[in-house]
């Protein structure tokens, strides 16, 4: 796969539909994961085309062509984008592969999502409703969810397509004109979608991306003095600069800054499927989802059990490129790659067992970042693995005695993202559900990711504010009370 599938030259960066140069003249290389080598560029955006994007931006939303879409005529315009990105689907999927390395059944798979992102709040543009509010007699109160303006994102690397997806869907939809910051290790999608959402007929200046550094356009878009909002996902330190940002800016920030997310497994569930879909969702893109249920906590008697399945499973796991269409891809840089092999180096110098391994397949470049699988048990308690997020394909398992003490240990990280409860004691399932601090908990079932429909986001410190669904659209939008005295 060393022919280029995208131009190397940089577009520049995308404002008021067009590609423009950018101000610093200067671009940065994209690293193909599975080859280990350059094979494009794009540009280093900075504080001016950051300034010149939101000018853009607040001119849509105010007075431009922009401001004057009906709700409805939003949903119609995100319903198009949404079949054009269905009809590019297969081109998407091909760049995207390459500039992450996952394999492309996954790559497919996130082009489907989406599209369904656009094809949801498509749908809910014109549904949101507000409220009216019984006041004093010869009152009248009414509430209306109106568009912040100027809506900045900054997302990660790690599903470029789906997390502008996920974050511009639904600003667009309640008439925000966005700004985004792409991540810089992996953003030609996004970049490709920019000029799709021009084609399907976003006037001027609703979507503007201005690609490059996180601490040059990054920085300076989320400290901008003109927007109004910032949609942030990634690690947590950087969650805070942005949120500091926000702070001296006065204006509100949602963070989503990945978990820890634990399985509870009881042994009355059905230990088949739990440990199937447990490990296929931590190797889903080698590992690297916020939503990844990286800790498995096993009710004792059925520890032998569920250990012994998962290093099956794992044993089999197989990491290729993208053609190859194996378990996992390549994680996403060099530094990603010594950051996980620091953990097992770790582990190993403080004896926590290694369960099991994968392999990378026969042929994949020597260049590529690519990670076995591993799965390890016991883990100590306090141990890293079973605290902190690696982002890579690993899983940590834990025994627990009782419900009690499950519960205690799924709520024992900093983290608050996501849960799983395996049980077929359905009382039981619901009451340590309900007792575990995460913002989704899945009963029998797990999916890392899915789900646009359902509200999405942390607790504790995985971060504010919701995503997906329709408590993504309140999210992107302030209420408006307007208060009528008619005597
Ligand atoms: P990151 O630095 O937080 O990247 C997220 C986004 O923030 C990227 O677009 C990044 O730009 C941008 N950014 C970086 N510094 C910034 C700044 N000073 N101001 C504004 N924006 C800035 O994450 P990472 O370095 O790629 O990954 C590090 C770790 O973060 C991972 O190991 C993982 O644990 C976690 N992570 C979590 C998620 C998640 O889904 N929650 C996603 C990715 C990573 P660049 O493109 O220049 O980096
Ligand atoms: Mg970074």
């Amino acid at each position: 796969m060393n022919k280029p599938i995208v131009s190397s030259a940089a577009k520049g960066v995308f404002i008021n539909n067009k590609w423009v140069p950018g101000a610093s003249g200067k671009t940065v290389p994209v690293v193909a994961p599975a080859e280990g080598q350059v094979f494009a560029a794009i540009t280093a955006g900075n504080a001016e085309d950051v300034d010149r994007a939101v000018a853009a931006a607040r001119a849509a939303a105010e007075g431009g062509a922009w401001s004057r879409f009906s709700a409805t005529e939003r949903g119609r315009l995100l319903s198009k984008f949404a079949l054009l990105i269905a009809d590019h689907a297969e081109e998407l999927a091909l760049i995207e592969a390459r500039d992450t390395g996952k394999p492309l059944k996954q790559a497919r798979a996130d082009m489907v999502a989406t599209a369904r992102y656009f094809e949801y709040y498509g749908g809910a543009a014109d549904k949101v409703h507000g409220d009216t509010i019984p006041f004093l007699p010869g009152f009248f109160v009414t509430t209306e969810h109106v568009p912040y303006g100027v809506t900045a994102h900054v997302i990660p690397w790690n599903y470029p397509a789906q997390m502008f997806g996920r974050t511009v869907a639904p600003a667009l939809a309640m008439g925000n004109a966005c700004v985004v910051k792409p991540a810089e290790d992996a953003c030609l999608t996004p970049l490709r979608l920019a000029e799709l959402a021009a084609e399907a007929g976003f006037p001027e200046g609703a979507l503007n991306i201005v690609p490059g550094l996180g601490e040059e356009a990054g920085a300076a878009l989320s400290s901008h003095r003109d927007i109004d909002f910032i949609s942030f996902t990634g690690s947590p330190e950087v969650g805070v600069l942005i949120q500091t940002a926000a702070a001296r800016n006065h204006i509100g920030c949602t963070l989503e800054l990945g978990g820890k997310s634990p399985h509870v497994v009881f042994g009355d569930a059905d230990l088949d499927t739990a440990t199937s879909v447990i490990s296929n969702a931590m190797v889903q893109n080698a590992g690297q989802t916020c939503s990844a249920g990286s800790r498995v906590l096993v009710e004792k008697a059925a520890y032998d059990t569920v250990v012994q399945a998962l290093a099956d499973k794992f044993s089999k796991l197989t990491a290729g490129t993208p053609e190859m269409d194996r378990d996992l891809g390549p994680v996403i840089n060099a530094t990603q790659k010594k950051r996980i092999e620091g953990f097992f180096a770790r582990a190993e110098d403080q004896g926590v067992p290694v369960l099991a391994s994968g392999q990378i397949a026969e042929g994949t470049p020597a260049e590529g970042f690519f990670v076995a699988p591993r799965v390890y048990g016991p883990v100590p308690r306090a141990n890293e693995l079973a605290t902190l997020e690696v982002f890579g394909p690993v899983l940590a398992v834990l025994p627990f005695d009782d419900e009690a003490d499950a519960v205690r240990l799924a709520n024992g990280t900093d983290y608050g993202l996501m849960a799983a409860v395996w049980s077929h004691d359905g009382n039981r399932a619901l009451r340590v559900s309900r007792g575990i601090k995460a913002g989704q908990v899945y009963i029998n079932a797990f999916g890392a990711g899915g789900g646009i429909e359902l509200p999405f986001g942390g607790m504790k410190k995985s971060g504010h504010g919701r995503e997906k669904g329709f408590a993504a659209l309140h999210d992107c939008s302030q209420i408006r009370t307007t208060i009528t005295k008619h005597g």
